[in-house]
């Protein structure tokens, strides 16, 4: 069995509704050391707020506001919410991002709401979670300025080019890979071994995006395992190191309280 963290499961979903408690128990007898339950909106992290106090010391949860949302981020009410839930015990500021592919909300509407979580992150000193698609040139530029700043992050499910990785990775962040990477036209294998062994993390993105061989169904955490023996193979490495290396990379990245010393 291979340790894992999962750094990006939205266990808040309604698709979890149905059987969220047991979705959880089978990440952790597959495995999983912890999970990170995403709040992409202020009402899915409240939620998610709720099922780590369920499930403490295993599962944890962030706060921030979609893209997808950014036309209906309010700067005074959202960063208040978001700094109550980040004193309600939020690890991470997040997913805040860009994604010019689906264009849900203005791009300069999704700059604005990005840049006020990029601020936030620096003032209550948390990392934050940034998606992003088909916005290089916009994503690289706030992520350097605020990389430079001091703040810490993570680009998630990341597909995209190695000159956006790499201007992440030079200031200091971490990118995370999916069970994108799992899919037959997935070509990139070195994107995946060019972030270096403490800057790489894993996730689900649950209920998306589930790994071969159980794509199209319905994802859950568990299935990070799929992953991670993916991520292995293009590292050409044993997934046990890699899950280890994930797991030590997760827990350091958004402090978790979680022991590492009995990861073995
Ligand atoms: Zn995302
Ligand atoms: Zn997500």
């Amino acid at each position: 069995m291979t340790t894992f963290i999962d750094s990006h499961a939205h266990l808040a979903d309604p698709a979890f509704d149905a059987d969220r408690d047991e979705t959880i128990e089978r990440a952790r007898v597959t495995g999983a050391l912890a999970v990170v339950a995403i709040g992409e909106s202020i009402a899915a992290a409240e939620r998610a707020a709720d099922i780590a106090e369920r499930h403490p010391g295993f599962v944890f949860f962030t706060a921030g506001v979609h893209p997808h949302d950014g036309a209906d981020f309010d700067p005074l009410r959202d960063v208040e919410a978001i700094q109550r839930l980040v004193g309600d015990g939020a690890v991470a500021i997040g997913e805040c991002g860009l994604d010019y592919h689906y264009d849900h909300s203005p791009r300069d509407l999704q700059r604005r709401a990005f840049a006020s979580q990029l601020a936030l992150a620096h003032e209550l000193d948390r990392p934050v979670v940034v998606h992003t698609r088909d916005a290089e040139d916009d994503t690289r530029a706030m992520v350097v300025e605020a990389g430079r700043a001091g703040v810490r992050g993570v680009l998630h499910c990341y597909t995209g080019s190695h000159a956006l990785a790499h201007a992440a990775l030079d200031v200091g962040w971490f990118v995370s890979f999916s069970g994108i990477v799992t899919f037959r036209k997935w070509d990139d294998d070195a994107l995946i071994r060019l972030v270096p062994d403490d800057r790489v993390l894993v996730e689900s993105d649950a209920p998306y995006l589930a790994p071969v061989p159980q794509r199209g169904k319905r994802n859950e955490p568990a299935w990070v395992s799929f992953t991670v023996a993916r991520v292995a193979a293009a590292r050409g490495v044993d997934p046990a190191a890699i899950g280890l290396e994930t797991t030590r990379n997760a827990i350091r990245f958004f402090n978790l309280p979680v022991n590492s010393e009995s990861i073995t």
